[in-house]
């Protein structure tokens, strides 16, 4: 393809593909192989010291993964990206590739419990320690900076409270000491959020989510600003951690990124309606979506996200007992973690995605017992409501 100045909706189609070096194959072909073969042994010595391009091994780049990698780059305005086999590898090399032992790591006071978990392992084996803040303010970020402070992380939206992140805010102190920041954008899509333009130095996405769209992959993405620290992590975490996508799921991915604006568009429409049914609601306490104007941060998510996507956080009057009850009365919408497929999803967060973190931490990130969350698909909105309101019903 020649290269234009395309928007999202054109680079989501075609970017990082050219029919041309394919066999003429519109559609970008699987090349489910795990090695390639040389022509003679001095073209796999030229191969090898990157005198010459052209495959080697799957796990140090295959060409389907590169077209993922490449449209990913493009859609989040980094340098490079690197495709991994789940979101908890990108990650993880994200996180060991920053840090040694000794150093510190600041996030946002709410972050994904596997994600928890990771910085609990790293804690004990390589004291590589952490802090959750609110870092609603510059003096509240620069209060909880320390001297072996190397990387804030953030959510944002926070999983599973939806509270939002002033990006540009958190990016700008951390510049100030030199601290790298990675932004876990998987709950915004790269269609609704780009924090490289923000200023942060990574941006990660659990590509099982969005991305894909379909619930049939698990998988990762890291896209970097600088080309050369991106090279980095490819030939060191990256290659020798070896926590790399499968050609195949690559090409899942570039066919869910396909239509990813389109389903973008439609999960926000839903929720939109479906955030008004709720907030009408006598059985919903409180609820938490960034596009809700009674959002105390709609400012903020205003200026990083286009539109408030498709989920929704809210608790239940009554906790746990009605919230385990209403989801068990629910006819259409099913129970289930993940999050932006087609199917409309809903999950208890403390009994299910952050069970793994301690009552105390868990309360202090927000998360209630009557807390739920909804990750709105591309159903018949009307459909969804009638569910929901018989469930009620029930209460
Ligand atoms: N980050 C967030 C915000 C998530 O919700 C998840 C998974 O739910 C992950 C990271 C981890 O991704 P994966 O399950 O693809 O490893």
């Amino acid at each position: 393809m020649k290269k234009g100045n395309y928007q999202k909706e054109t680079l989501l189609v075609h970017e990082g593909y050219d029919s041309g070096q394919h066999h003429d194959s519109l559609t970008v072909p699987l090349y489910q192989t795990s090695t390639f073969a040389f022509e003679t042994a001095e073209q796999g010595a030229r191969r090898f010291v990157g005198e010459e391009s052209g495959g080697i091994y799957s796990r140090l780049g295959n060409p389907t993964v590169r077209v993922l990698e490449e449209r990913m780059a493009a859609m989040e305005y980094g340098a490079s990206a690197l495709a991994f086999g789940s979101g908890m590898a990108a990650v993880s090399a994200i996180l060991v590739h920053l840090t040694k032992a000794g150093d510190h790591i600041l996030c946002t006071r709410g972050i994904y419990g596997c994600t928890f978990g990771l910085l609990n392992i790293m804690k004990k084996k390589y004291n590589i320690t952490h802090d959750l803040a609110a870092l609603a303010t510059e003096e509240e970020i620069e209060a909880v900076i320390k001297p072996n402070t190397v990387c804030i992380y953030v959510e944002t939206p926070i999983n599973p409270t939806m509270e939002i992140v002033d990006i540009e805010l958190i990016t700008k102190v951390a510049k100030k000491h030199g601290i790298q920041v990675v932004v876990d954008n998987t709950f915004s899509s790269p269609y609704l959020q780009n924090p490289l333009q923000l200023g942060a130095n990574f941006v990660l996405h659990s590509a099982t989510k969005y991305i894909n769209g379909h619930g049939d992959v698990i998988a990762g993405i890291l896209v970097g600003s600088d080309k050369e620290e991106m090279d980095v992590i490819r030939g060191t975490v990256q290659k020798d951690f070896g926590g790399i996508i499968s050609p195949f799921d690559a090409w899942l991915l570039i066919r869910g990124l396909k239509t990813m604006h389109v389903r973008m568009e439609r999960h926000t429409k839903n929720a939109e309606e479906i955030v008004a049914f709720l907030k009408a609601s006598d059985h919903v306490e409180n609820l938490y979506y960034p596009f809700d104007e009674n959002n105390p941060q709609y400012e903020i998510a205003k200026k990083q996200m286009t539109a408030g996507g498709g989920l929704i956080s809210f608790t239940v009057k009554g906790g746990m007992k009605n919230a385990q009850k209403f989801m068990n009365e629910l006819a259409l919408i099913k129970i289930a973690v993940s999050l932006g497929d087609a199917e409309t999803l809903i999950q208890h967060p403390t009994t299910m995605t952050h069970s793994g973190v301690p009552e105390k931490e868990r309360l202090e990130m927000g998360i209630t017992d009557g807390l739920l969350r909804l990750s709105v698909g591309l159903e018949n909105a009307s459909d969804l409501i009638e569910d929901m309101k018989q469930a009620f019903a029930e209460l």
